[in-house]
């Protein structure tokens, strides 16, 4: 998927000769023009907040190979000798073998003697690189909305599974003396963040979300202009919508101690794990305070101070932990964090209370976007069936005022809160609307287009067309005799499926996860698996079980899912 932006100068952290910073974002002037100058009240909030940002914008927690093609190449050679000395049967072959072997290896000895400076060399320039060229890491470019009562950044992670979001109230500026409501991309670098790390609280710093590209003529490009192209993978755009639709969903909320988030990331970083399962898991007793447990050790950390709102006894596992340590910088800084669990294995969203600015973290329920976990989220993106006429009228009463309660939606447009969740929940899957938790107890939903084209949306909808058709089979309840065993570290789920959602052909499933949740094995009677096992991912069916048994384990969301499926 192709992105293209047209920016005027580079976003940068300059100071004046009184000491005061400037940081200055260059927005994406195809799009209409949105801007925002004011001072920042405590600059150091302000950047530690960004900074979490940046955690968010450059996290890859993504499982990285080792690099083994030398020791191939070293194989391959001794390969070729060891069938050299093989061939070599008669006495006199090896007599005349050994002196060239001897010759053979001196010369490689005066070889790697002539080339390993260059070889230390190559590798000096590759670790340079990498830490230079950071740039080209960052998929797509921060996005800035511009509010009336807030100011947001947005950001994805490179792995797909975090989500950032900083809102800062107006209070948190002063002196505004410019300022054009919308959403837009800004240009952003590495460099930005080292400079941002300069600002102190003793400095003042003032934010420029800079207009003045947008009032010169782009008849023809400077070199104040650049243009960068960026092609972003599908399941990226994908992951953005996914994790933040999910915030429209109803979850269990906890109210966590900043110590609690330090402990939390302290027993993270101080041990490792070798084996699964890598979960948290949350254990909730109505009238107790919060309980968490580290798999695979068994430790549990009690939370005296925090509070939660299950009324009947839980436990809720998610996957991915490492990903908090995102948070770390804003441990100090942070009132309290509110955490909202839709379920076991279901994305996870960390807030913290910051003066005057909430910053959201949302995860994904795994930090790995692989096939064998493909197909645990689907679901949330539902089949609507409301009129377009109705979508668009609610859609017209968020655009009027940019931000808005589901309430004060209800009373404008004359709907029930269920149609116009419903209608909004469709803009948020197609990234033109955000809902924002705020600091409220109710949610508030913006305007926000995350890109300047509207999104392909039917061809981002699901990652395969089995998982498309997996989606139809649980919505058409075609499965049945659901049943789930724990065998050892894995669960073994079985259940019988009908072929198709209408047809009356039965197949025997069966499917096999390992601690952290994988798919490890599975069997299925139709025509895919029989032709590709588990070798292109999951047939409908076997993802269909998956998705009836997640399902199973989120009930809340169950029900919204029901709720939201006969609207
Ligand atoms: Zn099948």
């Amino acid at each position: 998927m192709k992105f293209e932006y047209r920016y005027h100068g580079r976003s940068e952290v300059s100071q004046d000769a009184g000491g005061a910073s400037t940081m200055r974002f260059a927005p994406d002037t195809l799009r209409p023009p949105t801007h925002f100058v004011a001072d920042v009240r405590q600059p150091l909030v302000f950047r530690e907040a960004m900074a979490a940002l940046h955690a968010v914008v450059v996290a890859d927690l993504r499982f990285k190979p080792k690099d083994r093609s030398v020791y191939f190449a070293w194989l391959q050679n001794q390969q070729a000798e060891l069938l050299a000395q093989f061939m070599a049967r008669a006495e006199q072959l090896k007599a005349q073998i050994a002196p060239l072997q001897e010759e053979l290896q001196d010369l490689r000895k005066r070889k790697t003697a002539v080339m390993g400076p260059f070889f230390t060399a190559r590798q000096q320039y590759f670790n340079w690189l990498y830490q230079a060229n950071k740039e080209a890491w960052f998929v797509l470019d921060p996005v800035i909305t511009v509010h009336p009562d807030r100011v947001l950044f947005e950001a994805f992670s490179q792995d797909e599974s975090s989500y950032g979001l900083l809102s800062c109230e107006h209070g948190v500026f002063h002196a505004a003396s410019d300022m054009a409501y919308g959403t837009t991309n800004v240009d952003y670098s590495d460099a930005l963040h080292a400079a941002l790390q300069q600002v102190r609280d003793y400095r003042p710093l003032r934010l420029n979300i800079d207009p003045s590209g947008f009032g010169v003529s782009t008849g023809h490009l400077d070199g104040d202009w650049h243009e960068p192209k960026i092609d972003v993978p599908e399941s990226w755009v994908r992951g953005f919508l996914q994790v933040s639709s999910a915030m429209t969903l109803p979850a269990v909320r906890l109210h966590l101690h900043p110590m609690d988030i330090h402990n939390i990331v302290l027993r993270l970083v101080r041990r490792r794990e070798r084996v699964g399962p890598r979960s948290l898991r949350f254990i909730l007793k109505p009238g107790e305070g919060v309980q968490i447990a580290f798999d695979p050790w068994g430790d549990v950390l009690q939370c005296p101070r925090s509070r939660h709102d299950a009324t009947e006894a839980r436990e809720i596992r998610i996957w991915g932990r490492r990903r908090l340590q995102q948070l770390e910088r804003l441990i100090p800084l942070a009132s309290g964090f509110t955490v909202s669990l839709l379920g076991s294995g279901m994305p996870s969203f960390w807030q913290a209370q910051l003066p005057g600015m909430q910053f959201t973290l949302g995860l994904s329920g795994w930090s790995a976007n692989d096939w064998s976990r493909q197909g645990n989220f689907s679901l949330l993106q539902l089949r609507q069936t409301l009129a377009a006429e109705t979508h668009t009228r609610v859609f017209a009463a968020l655009a009027e005022c940019w931000v808005a309660s589901t309430d004060v939606l209800c009373q404008t447009t004359g709907l029930d809160s269920s149609t116009v969740i419903a209608a909004l929940g469709l803009y948020v899957q197609a990234g033109r609307v955000l809902i924002d938790l705020g600091d409220a107890q109710t949610p508030l939903w913006r305007l926000r287009e995350l890109t300047r084209e509207p999104l392909p949306l039917d061809q981002l909808r699901y990652a395969s067309p089995q998982e498309g058709q997996a989606v139809a089979l649980v919505q058409a309840r075609a499965l049945s005799k659901l049943s789930t065993t724990q065998d050892g570290i894995y669960r073994v789920l079985t259940a019988t499926c009908k072929a198709t959602p209408t047809g009356s052909k039965t197949l025997a499933l069966r499917l096999v996860l390992d601690a952290d949740q994988r798919i490890v094995d599975g069997h299925c009677e139709c025509d895919f698996f029989f032709r590709n096992k588990l070798m292109r991912g999951p047939c409908e069916h076997l993802l269909g079980l998956r998705m009836a048994a997640d399902l199973q384990a989120a009930p809340i969301v169950a029900q919204q899912t029901e709720d939201r499926a006969h609207v």
